[in-house]
Formats: C-alpha cells, sequence, structure tokens
C-alpha cells in the first residue's frame, strides 16, 4: 500500500490493496453544508455520502458530488447518531431517477461535541456490516469523520474501508481535493437538509412545551430519544466533576456509556457507568474495575440521587482497595 494509507489498528495489508492508487475528490459545496450543519448542531451529525466512482488499472478515484442528510426523524445526542434510515433511502430512490449513475460511497459524520478524536469501534463496526451487506454494491466505503470546528473550518480525518477486509484505513489529507464544483442535486438536498432541521427544531419545542412531561408514546412517535434529558444532565454534572471522562457508545447494544479512570491508593481504577438502551425507566450501570477485576457493580436508578449514588460508589471503589 502507497505510503499515503496508514492501516488503522494492527494487522497486515492485504496484497490485493498493495499498489491502488487512491484520490477523492470532494465537491465544495459538500464541505460548506458539513460546516453548517456542525456549527449549529451540539450533537452528533452526518449523512450519507453520494457521487461517483472510477476504477482503472490500479487508481481508484472517489467524487463526492452531495449528500442525503440524516432526515427528520435522526436520533442523536452527543455520544451517538442514528440516521433516519427510511428517509435517507426513499431520498436515494429520488436522486436516482435524476442521474442513475450515482452510489452510496460511504458516510460523513461529526465527534466534535464529544473530542473523540477518531473513529469510534462501534462506527468502524457499522462501516464493516454496510460493506459486508448484499444491498450495498460497491467494494469501497468512504468515510469522512469531523473532530473539531475551529472558527469557521472543520476538521476532518478521511478513512477508506474495503469489503471482506478485517482493517480500514486512514487517508493522508493530500489524497482528498475539495473542487469548486456543485452538484445539480444539491438543491434538493440542501433544502430536504432544511426541511429536516426546522422539524426537529419543531419536533422538540412540540414534546417539551406542549405535553410538559413526555409520554413513552409520543417519544416513539415523535422519534425523540427518551434519555435526551438524562444524558444532557449526566454529561453537565460528569464533565464538572471528571472532565477527562469520556462518552462511548457500546458495540453490543448501540448504549452510551462513560468511561473514565481514576486514582487509588494502589493504581488506577477504570469506571464505567452505562445508560440502559431505550427506555430511563430501566436503571444505568456502573462499574468499576481494579487491574481487570469488578470491585463495583451497582444499578443506578435514573433520578434526582444518581449523582450522589454514583459519588458514594466511587468513594467505596477507594475504600474497597486500601
Ligand atoms: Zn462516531
Amino acid at each position: 500500500m502507497s505510503g499515503f494509507l496508514r492501516l488503522l489498528g494492527i494487522g497486515t495489508n492485504d496484497s490485493r490493496f498493495s499498489n491502488l492508487n487512491v484520490t477523492v475528490e470532494i465537491y465544495e459545496t459538500v464541505i460548506a453544508r458539513i460546516t453548517h450543519a456542525v456549527s449549529r448542531s451540539d450533537r452528533e451529525e452526518g449523512g450519507k455520502l453520494i457521487g461517483k466512482i472510477s476504477e482503472n488499472g490500479n487508481q481508484l478515484k472517489i467524487t463526492v458530488e452531495t449528500y442525503i442528510d440524516s432526515g427528520p426523524r435522526v436520533n442523536n445526542s452527543i455520544g451517538h447518531l442514528m440516521p433516519d434510515g427510511e428517509y435517507q433511502e426513499a431520498m436515494f430512490r429520488v436522486l436516482e431517477k435524476f442521474d442513475p449513475d450515482i452510489h452510496y460511497l460511504g458516510s460523513w459524520h461529526t465527534h466534535h461535541c464529544n473530542d473523540l478524536p477518531e473513529l469510534s469501534p462501534g462506527d468502524i463496526r457499522s462501516y464493516k456490516e454496510t460493506l459486508n451487506s448484499r444491498n450495498y454494491n460497491l467494494d469501497y466505503f468512504f468515510a469522512l469523520l469531523v473532530t473539531a470546528l475551529r472558527g469557521s473550518k472543520t476538521q476532518n480525518l478521511y478513512y477508506l474501508f474495503f469489503r471482506e477486509q478485517e482493517h480500514g484505513y486512514e487517508l493522508n489529507d493530500s489524497l482528498v481535493h475539495t473542487v469548486s464544483r456543485i452538484s445539480p442535486l444539491d438543491s434538493i438536498l440542501k433544502n430536504a437538509e432544511e426541511v429536516a432541521f426546522a422539524h426537529r427544531r419543531n419536533r422538540t419545542l412540540y414534546s417539551n412545551n406542549v405535553y410538559g412531561t413526555k409520554s413513552r408514546a409520543s417519544q416513539i412517535d415523535t422519534g425523540v430519544d427518551p434519555l435526551e434529558k438524562i444524558r444532557s444532565e449526566d454529561q453537565q454534572w460528569i464533565l464538572g466533576e471528571i472532565p477527562w471522562a469520556k462518552p462511548r457508545q457500546s458495540k453490543k447494544d448501540g448504549s452510551i456509556y462513560w468511561q473514565w479512570q481514576m486514582d487509588s491508593n494502589v493504581g488506577k481504577l477504570d469506571v464505567y457507568y452505562k445508560h440502559p438502551s431505550n427506555s430511563p425507566s430501566i436503571p444505568a450501570y456502573l462499574e468499576i474495575l481494579f487491574e481487570g477485576k469488578q470491585i463495583i457493580s451497582e444499578h443506578i436508578p435514573l433520578n434526582d440521587s444518581r449523582f450522589q449514588k454514583i459519588k458514594y460508589c466511587l468513594d467505596r471503589a477507594i475504600e474497597k482497595t486500601k
């Protein structure tokens, strides 16, 4: 593999790709729309990248012309993003009528809101699942990750995954170029994205003001994440008390958990505070490990006394290691 692709994780390069020359062109309107979406949101945002791919001998050229946003019923927070798949699929079918040569090339999403500096294990797993599914008809999956917003510019990382290959690659910046072109499809998608954002704003206002306390039925109807309020309270508290804690997403069930280390007399303790995957009526779970062995395992009901209970468990863990 050329020196411009860095292997993710541990593993060996696959000889099938060792001579591949990859270039990526991204239309500047795509970058502009991504920057706009990221700058007005404090949650994970994203979209499906749409464009063309051409292979010629060992040359692989990916052209990202536009993207389909995450839709009116996106389920997202600072630590997760579940796009409105039905909307994205329907939108793609419409776009194909205008341009039958377009492909779904991969996706972009952002970690600007949670400071994760690279793809999460869950991100990588879902890209591989997409690539290896029968509905996906390319051998490549291109991913753009926004890691930060600095002023009016995003900081991006680029990745490429191959069908049936265990490891993905990070692409060197020099392989990715922005070109000053606009896809004719972009005006449809840009307008749809604006309508989706407006819909999301209304949905939040409606569910907060009209219903007052949210009923479970209304949350399902509107697609609002029932754990959203809990997550934002927990984020505030955790980042106040333990600024080095990191939000993560479980590979197994998609639930959000916080992970941090803390000092004890004998060494570092690993703390995991895990939210249930869907309903706030199920308690969260707190686990504390020392040298890989569990020393605390507690269910934390998601009510107002949860922070006191977490603090108590942290103190008890330190006591136990004395
Ligand atoms: Zn991610």
